[in-house]
């Protein structure tokens, strides 16, 4: 009787138990890199946290290879944004038969509808999705989606519950403190020049966040087209609303930004980093690294000195 207790344990151990006493620890693959560096702060050295579309690339046009369909296979956590963001991920779970937790860190987000924003201008026709994926550029969803990162490795990992919920408390408040400067810093700047452009429909929950009306040329899916007519009409707004604030997002090429600013008398206020870090190490190579960045590069834009 006994032998069949222990054996019927055995089966119904989950596979993620004997994995990972295998390997010490935990395999988790995050579909881009802001999700690499936030499970990385939460699971600290219980976990190996690898990314599907490395720093610097674009998500939405990447195509998927024969060596990230092994990786999931072989993952015991697959950590995606969710809300279509990753147009391959449906493809990803099934060509490699994942198995393990799939945690959807945009869940319970505060989310943007599309087209019914009313701060916002963009050239692009409306199509797919009902909501704007880019949810993590503004910090409150940050916190949320720590939350649900802290929550599926607990799930996964319950050995190791306390420390990730510790880690995820250590790391929210770093967000929360982040939020409430740069909401300090912005408050000051009149109406008037809160106005910011850039490529694709990243940057929507940071322009909420923090009352900024915001342009963009594309969609929030980059991969659409446009045509030279969407380009002379963004021209034409930023114009009209003497934008100061002209972006090019750090993953894109800069030279339809940099014509952009200049065919609107302007000039191209630097790079921004939208949906990627990059390799930077202590200067974009974090979420709150690209995200204080982002903050200053604004704020320089708007006419705010930054130190
Ligand atoms: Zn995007």
């Amino acid at each position: 009787m006994r032998f069949i207790a222990i054996l019927l344990s055995l089966l119904l151990m989950p596979s993620l138990s004997s994995a990972q006493e295998q390997v010490g620890k935990i395999k988790v693959l995050t579909t881009f890199s802001i999700l690499q560096d936030m499970a990385k702060n939460v699971g600290g050295d219980k976990v190996e946290v690898e990314t599907i579309v490395p720093p610097g690339q674009d998500v939405h046009s990447y195509q998927l290879s024969p060596d990230d369909i092994k990786r999931a296979a072989s993952a015991h956590i697959l950590i995606a944004n969710g809300l279509g963001f990753e147009s391959w991920l449906d493809k990803l779970v099934q060509s490699s038969g994942f198995s393990g937790k799939l945690v959807i860190a945009s869940t319970n987000a505060m989310w943007i509808p599309l087209g019914k924003d009313d701060t916002k201008s963009t050239m692009f026709k409306q199509k797919g999705n009902n909501y704007d994926p880019h949810a993590w550029q503004n910090l409150n969803n940050g916190r949320v989606y720590v939350a649900n990162i802290v929550k599926g490795f607990a799930e996964a990992d319950p050995d190791n519950e306390k420390l990730y919920n510790q880690n995820g408390i250590v790391y929210r408040k770093k967000m929360m403190e982040l939020d409430q400067s740069a909401a300090a810093q912005f408050r000051k700047i009149p109406d008037d020049r809160r106005k910011m452009a850039t490529f694709h429909d990243s940057m929507g929950y940071f322009a909420r966040a923090y009352r900024i009306k915001y342009l963009t040329l594309k969609g929030p899916d980059s991969s659409d087209d446009i045509s030279a007519q969407d380009t002379a009409q963004f021209i034409a707004v930023i114009r009209q609303e003497n934008v100061g604030a002209i972006f090019a997002e750090s993953q894109e090429d800069l030279s339809i930004m940099r014509q952009v600013a200049s065919e609107s008398g302007k000039k191209l206020s630097g790079r921004i980093y939208s949906d990627t870090l990059g390799r930077k190490k202590n200067i974009d190579d974090s979420y709150l690294n690209i995200y204080r960045h982002n903050v200053n590069a604004v704020l320089a834009a708007m006419g705010v000195s930054v130190n």
